[in-house]
């Protein structure tokens, strides 16, 4: 049978699309794993660099690449710790540990995270930010108002008698691209913004028994990649380089630049005094409240939210 051209352009249409959800899923299901394991590592005394390098190492051989340096924060640190070069830091018996990680294939990620309680007191906290995922999923009929979704974030979070942090948000994503524009609020909202089939949508409710906002800290340890300029400093020069050639489209860690240059710490410093490159801040809870994370990936499709960070 004769195949015309306009239907040989939608069946190339729909294989690439086939080839684009085969490859969100496979991210899935290696983040999934990794966090299966990931969890066995995280206990008092074990170092917070190795999880870190476990994690990264682990998603390379699984086949995946590094979305973003693997985010550890701890306690009222809510998000946007990694350790540094040579970090000593260990875990205590008493925190509340964030570990989020990102995985990509071909550019399609998976992002997500999950609260480890080490202390055991924090029990309700956990699960007042995994209820309020699991529900905002299960009720996800697209399209659906973004402001709808923080709405019901907000009184799953407050029905446990916590606060949602409302200067943090989930976002839709695209191939290498982590927030495409869209944030999905942790927070009641009047927005015109909706999500719809075809969209990758990260969401992540923050749950706090502190103030429901979080600072900026003094530490940047993760970063990105943002222009070009004439540098003098060699240092910074050298290490423009290697960024522009190894991450030129996701964050990446100070660790992974440390066998690159002797001085490549003076360097990031020029880079981001420069403007070629930014700085995330770890952010910290308004009132050094404690913090629980719970983040998922999802597709949305027809029928609603189908996870992709799961196995
Ligand atoms: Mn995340
Ligand atoms: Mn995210």
């Amino acid at each position: 049978m004769e195949i015309s051209n306009k239907n040989r352009i939608v069946v190339e249409e729909e294989d690439k699309e086939t080839e684009m959800i085969e490859k969100l899923m496979k991210a899935g299901k290696i983040h999934a794993e990794i966090m299966e394991e990931a969890v066995n590592l995280i206990k008092p005394d074990a170092k917070l660099y190795d999880v870190a390098e476990y994690v990264e190492n682990k998603t390379r051989e699984l086949g995946g690449e590094v979305a973003f340096p693997c985010n550890i924060s701890i306690n009222d640190i809510a998000a946007h710790y990694t350790p540094i070069y040579g970090d000593e830091k260990v875990f205590s018996e008493n925190d509340v540990v964030k570990l989020d990680v990102g995985v990509h294939v071909d550019g399609y990620i998976a992002d997500g995270a999950i609260t480890i309680d080490l202390s055991n007191s924090y029990k309700d906290l956990k699960k007042a930010s995994e209820d309020a995922l699991y529900t905002v999923i299960k009720e996800i009929i697209p399209p659906m108002n973004i402001g709808k979704m923080g709405e019901i974030i907000q009184e799953v979070i407050e029905s446990y008698g916590y606060k949602p942090i409302s200067n943090l948000s989930g976002h839709v994503m695209e191939q290498y691209v982590l927030h495409s524009g869209i944030s999905i609020p942790n927070v009641k909202e009047k927005s015109k913004d909706y999500i719809d089939v075809g969209d990758i949508v990260a969401i992540e409710p923050f749950a706090t028994d502190g103030f429901g906002r979080v600072f900026d800290g003094n530490e940047k340890h993760i970063f990105k990649y943002i222009k070009s300029r004439p540098l003098r400093l060699p240092s910074a020069r050298k290490i423009l380089k290697i960024i522009e050639k190894k991450y030129p489209h996701l964050p990446f860690a100070e660790r992974w630049l440390a066998n690159e240059d002797p001085k490549y710490r003076a360097g990031l410093r020029n880079l981001m005094s420069s403007g070629c490159i930014y700085g995330y801040p770890t952010l910290i809870e308004k009132n050094h409240g404690m913090v629980s994370q719970t983040e998922h990936t999802v597709l949305i499709t027809e029928n609603g939210a189908k996870i992709t960070t799961k196995k």
